[in-house]
């Protein structure tokens, strides 16, 4: 026989290790990023097209590159960051694989244009697919310009698991919100589909923030400063008042490098713990910068985990540091916006600070406004597809079991029927109980309601009939580039849901209506928990309608602790028994469960 192993082509090696550095274009989009970051830019300009699908580019006005470098930075494993595996211990730039160009010039159609400082002309190479289609001397400005061309042409698989430029879209500004905040002394600017949607002059990092998100970021931030061996943090953290229902931004830092650590964000969770409610994520930006020997950032090819040598102390001053800053936040003003960081607001604590177990002063300041406003009203709503049940029940009240009605494709499991006039009640505000045949039925009220919603939603979304109630006054909301885009092409669906919303400049959004049956009257909020909550869904990669009608349901349904009287608890039961899917919640919860009375004759054997 024949030998049969042979070494990969080049092209097709970096095709493959493209498939772990580039996974969608916001992958490309950091990279590039980053490396103008390397390479000591003070301005960079991103440019997209459909979501970074068929076109992006960085430009940047850094230390660019010789002809010979230029040809060298796209082969794999080349880079000018790194030379020796100690080196692998003291990174320091972003970079240190040599990879990314190599891997997104494998999968792209790309030109790269450099020029250094000291030389009168620089050069052009164009690539394709790992293949040099051109390279010459060319004029150009100092700095890079990197542009990348329909991405994954020649990976179909690929590209056909793209998500849709919404959602896309929203990863390549995640990207670039956090590269942003990491280097306020950067100018930076996006370009979506040739309009400008961020503009970002250097400045100071709370003014980053605030260019960023938003100017009512402005009276929300504390500042957050502690130095200690072997690690430091700065930043900023939101006034517990402002936490979001969802978790919404939410930075960590190492060294400049954003990572996420559940590790981390429970420390912090924890120095909130008091302050706000459950469920309530509070806004955080915060800086760790340690020695590098301390951290592993090796462990992760899209380096966005790290691990610490000493987790447990990371966290411990993380909690401390965070504690701290709220503390002296009710007794210092809001921040002054004409100072730096550095001069205002340097709280220091001590390492009694750290020690000291117990913040009095956040005894009593539990702020929790968990707005449970009883939206059971909206129980009582005509529910889509909703059967006659009261009738059901009169007729066959003397029989011993209910089956659901023929064409309702009711698969709950159970003979279910409450009893008429049996007594009906609800348990710590969180569960209705009463009695059927065969036991006690145990509802979640939490959970069929949302369950209740969701099916009406997802009606409402099917016929575009969801009713609207209009606006005696519009609202704006102002939405983030990635938020605006998202919202833009889901707005006939949410509209189709009842509300009347429309554009409104360049990233707001007017709410002319929400939709009729909601008892909130707060546009805003509604429709702020809406997106957020379609937002958190995105990982689960529903269908967009499905998702729309879920988060609409768990934003807008009854919660535990919400008061209900008998009426709203008949009524709960009722619908809920005529839904499609009566057992689960849309997200896979119980509805409710039966205690079988020989189960309960049981406990007394
Ligand atoms: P890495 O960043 O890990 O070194 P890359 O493939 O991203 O690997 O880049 C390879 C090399 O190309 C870098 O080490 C750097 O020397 C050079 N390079 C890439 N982008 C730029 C840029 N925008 N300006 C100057 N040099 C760059
Ligand atoms: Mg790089």
């Amino acid at each position: 026989m024949s030998d049969i192993i042979k070494l990969l082509p080049d092209s097709l090696a970096n095709q493959i290790a493209a498939g772990e550095v580039v996974q969608r274009p916001a992958s490309a989009v950091k990279e590039l990023l980053e490396n103008a970051i390397d390479a000591e830019a003070t301005f960079i300009k991103l440019i997209v097209k459909e979501a970074g699908k068929t076109f992006m580019q960085v430009i940047d006005n850094g230390k660019g590159m010789s002809e010979t470098d230029a040809r060298m930075s796209l082969e794999r494993h080349a880079t000018s960051k790194i030379s020796k595996s100690e080196d692998l211990f003291s990174i320091r730039t972003m970079g240190f694989r040599g990879e990314a160009l190599a891997s997104i010039a494998a999968v792209s159609q790309m030109e790269l244009k450099t020029r250094q400082a000291d030389q009168e002309l620089g050069s052009v190479i164009v690539i394709e697919a790992s293949e040099i289609k051109k390279q010459e001397p060319a004029a150009a400005e100092k700095g890079t310009s990197i542009t990348v061309k329909n991405l994954f042409y020649n990976v179909p698989a690929r590209r056909n698991f793209l998500k849709s430029n919404g959602v896309e879209m929203k990863h390549i500004v995640d990207e670039f919100q956090r590269i942003a905040l990491a280097y306020p002394e950067v100018g930076f600017s996006l370009h979506q589909n040739d309009m400008e949607t961020y503009s970002l002059p250097p400045g100071k990092l709370s003014q980053r923030i605030v260019h960023l998100f938003g100017k009512n970021y402005k009276e929300q931030l504390v500042a957050c400063e502690e130095q200690l061996e072997p690690l430091s943090i700065q930043g900023y953290v939101g006034k517990p008042e402002f936490a979001k229902k969802t978790r919404g931004e939410q930075f960590f830092f190492v060294n400049n490098r954003f990572i996420k650590s559940n590790y981390l964000n429970h420390a912090v969770t924890k120095a909130f713990e008091g302050l706000i409610g459950e469920g309530s994520f509070p806004f955080y930006v915060l800086f760790i910068s340690i020695d590098p020997k301390h951290i592993d950032i090796n462990v992760h090819p899209t380096k966005t985990e790290i691990k610490f040598d000493d987790e447990r102390t990371a966290y411990a001053i993380v909690r401390a540091a965070v504690r701290q800053s709220l503390a002296t936040h009710n007794i210092t003003p809001t921040l002054d916006f004409s100072a730096d960081i550095n001069l205002t607001q340097k709280i220091h604590i001590n390492r009694e600070t750290i020690q000291d177990k117990n913040y009095s002063q956040f005894r009593n300041t539990d702020t929790r406004q968990q707005s449970n406003k009883d939206n059971w009203e909206s129980l009582f709503d005509e529910t889509p597809g909703r059967a006659d049940f009261s009738g059901i029940r009169e007729e066959e009240s003397s029989e011993m079991t209910l089956t659901f009605g023929s064409g309702m494709n009711n698969d709950a499991d159970v003979e279910a029927k409450p009893e008429k006039g049996k007594p009906i009640f609800q348990l710590h505000h969180r569960y209705i109980i009463t009695q059927v045949k065969s036991g006690m039925l145990i509802v979640d009220q939490q959970a069929a309601h949302e369950r209740i919603l969701f099916e009406k939603y997802l009606l409402y979304l099917e016929h575009q009939s969801g009713v609207s109630q209009q606006s005696l006054f519009p609202q704006a909301v102002s939405l983030n580039p990635s938020d605006f885009s998202l919202v833009m092409e889901m707005e006939e669906e949410i509209n189709s849901l009842g509300f009347i919303i429309e554009p409104f400049g360049k990233s707001d959004i007017l709410i002319k209506g929400l939709p009729a049956d909601l008892t909130s009257t707060n546009e805003k909020e509604v429709f702020e928990g809406l997106v957020d909550q379609f937002k958190k869904n995105v990982e689960l990669s529903l269908p967009k309608k499905e998702n729309l009608a879920r988060s609409l349901a768990k934003r807008t349904g009854l919660k535990i602790g919400s008061r209900l009287n008998e009426e709203e608890m008949e009524v709960l039961i009722d619908q809920l028994f005529a839904c499609k899917n009566a057992n689960y919640a849309p997200n896979g919860r119980k509805t409710f469960h039966i205690l079988e009375t020989l189960t309960i004759e049981n406990y007394f054997n």
